[in-house]
């Protein structure tokens, strides 16, 4: 596209006296009438794609009109000054001890915890306790702290390698494969030692929505346990899962109910059900969270305890997600996410029924699926044809390859969330079909320029 550096007004818009076009990469010397500013940022923003076909997100794109009420009553509010807003901060405190209660947390109102601006925040705080931890009692013991790691899938989300790039950890990936799809526990002993500071599971694989088998890794971890005495202990990043578990599968052991489990971090703005902005992260007890990291800010007189990475944040998210506690309780989140792992369920058996495809999962775990091209069903057209053909629908529909040791195998996958009803799903699945039934009948392969993925995890 031709930049000319400049964004042209709609001429409707434009008044006597008044510019037509604006500088994009300059700040305007004059001010301009707001209608008009609006209407030109407005207008920028049509482009976009529809967030409502958009399987691709896992973030909360559609909440309620009284939602909508609060959030514009709210939008002025800062979480930080919890002096100001002393509402607002109790009521943060009642939502991360709700989850702590929802997790098993043995004492959830004696805990600690917070919310963040998502839970990549909120992992790397899980991660900071877990180093913080393991650098305090190495020093106890006279021992050297200059090489922790950290040991995790290699289908990780990018969070985790942002963490240990960014704070000095090294990563190791426990490779997936076609027999281990995800970290089971296989194996884990060759990668631990006394320098790793914890291990990460996943509840969602962000990848394919796969839950990793927690109680396995922690068996794992109990037996290097008793066989070299290293105490390891689990971050589950229950980035989508740990809004989902409890309701949908609440016998599922994965939470604090495990005692190697010292900290869980969730999004409130994935099936937390909150617009973007918003996670949470809770310790299994306070005395998880070592006492070093933690600043004060001033709170009715007297210092309230905080751990996080940013100072100020929006607090209306916060109460957003209180509404939402309160507005759903245990049965609303029950039928929200049930509706939608009834749509994700119905999409993966009406794609895994077509020839040209084998579901690598079917939706039961969060409501997001995966499935690749079955062997040799055409050398014609790939998963990137079909992602664009969709897209001429307005379907966004990513495909993309899988991670280490399967970055051979390109997969696409749909993400179901509150607001793609059973009618929207089956549109989509007659578009898929359609779009299966185009690319089967081409007499020869798509053209390619070397696809590659417009995609990121
Ligand atoms: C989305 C996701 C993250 C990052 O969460 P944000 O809220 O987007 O910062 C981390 N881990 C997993 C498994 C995720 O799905």
């Amino acid at each position: 596209m031709v930049d000319d550096g400049v964004v042209a007004v709609n001429p409707l818009f434009a008044r006597p006296g008044e510019a037509r076009v604006v500088d994009k990469y300059r700040m305007p010397t004059e001010s301009m009438l707001p209608e008009t500013a609006y209407q030109i940022v407005h207008d920028e923003i049509m482009l976009d794609g529809n967030s409502r076909l958009n399987q691709a997100t896992f973030v909360g794109t559609w909440m309620d009109s009284y939602a909508s009420k609060l959030y514009s009553e709210s939008f002025d509010k800062n979480m930080i000054d919890k002096d100001e807003y002393p509402q607002t901060a109790d009521i943060e405190g009642r939502c991360w001890k709700i989850l702590a209660e929802l997790w098993h947390a043995p004492e959830p109102t004696a805990t600690m915890g917070t919310s963040t601006i998502g839970s990549s925040e909120a992992c790397m705080l899980g991660g900071l306790a877990f180093k913080r931890r393991w650098q305090l009692a190495r020093r106890a013991a006279g021992k050297s702290t200059d090489r922790p790691n950290l040991v995790m899938t290699s289908a990780v989300q990018v969070v985790w390698e942002k963490f240990c790039n960014y704070w000095d950890v090294e990563p190791r990936f426990v490779p997936i494969s076609e027999e281990h799809k995800c970290l089971d526990g296989h194996d884990l002993s060759s990668y631990v030692d006394e320098n790793t500071i914890g291990v990460v599971a996943i509840l969602g694989v962000t990848y394919t929505g796969m839950y990793e088998p927690v109680d396995k890794i922690a068996a794992a971890l109990d037996a290097v346990h008793h066989d070299t005495g290293l105490d390891i202990p689990i971050h589950i990043d229950g980035a989508s899962g740990a809004m989902i578990a409890p309701f949908l599968q609440p016998d599922l052991v994965w939470d604090f109910r495990l005692e190697r489990v010292h900290s869980i971090s969730v999004s409130g703005h994935k099936y937390g059900l909150v617009y973007p902005g918003l996670g949470w992260v809770v310790w299994r007890s306070s005395d998880l969270l070592p006492e070093d990291l933690i600043f004060r800010v001033s709170y009715l007189g007297g210092a309230m305890p905080t751990f996080a990475l940013n100072f100020s944040r929006p607090g209306a998210q916060v109460l957003l997600q209180y509404y939402q506690f309160l507005r759903q309780g245990k049965a609303g989140y029950y039928s929200v996410q049930k509706a939608s792992q009834d749509v994700a369920r119905f999409l993966a058996q009406g794609i895994g029924v077509l020839d040209a495809f084998d579901l690598w999962n079917d939706g039961s775990d969060i409501p997001v699926f995966a499935w690749r091209q079955t062997a040799g069903h055409t050398e014609n057209w790939s998963l990137y044809d079909l992602s664009d053909r969709l897209r001429l629908k307005g379907w966004q529909v990513p495909a993309y390859p899988l991670p280490d040791n399967l970055s051979n195998v390109t997969v696409q996958r749909i993400v179901v969330r509150n607001g793609l009803s059973m009618d929207l799903a089956r549109s989509l699945l007659d578009d898929i079909r359609e779009a299966v039934g185009f690319l089967d009948r081409l007499r020869g392969p798509m053209p390619s320029e070397g696809q590659t993925p417009g995609f990121h995890h």
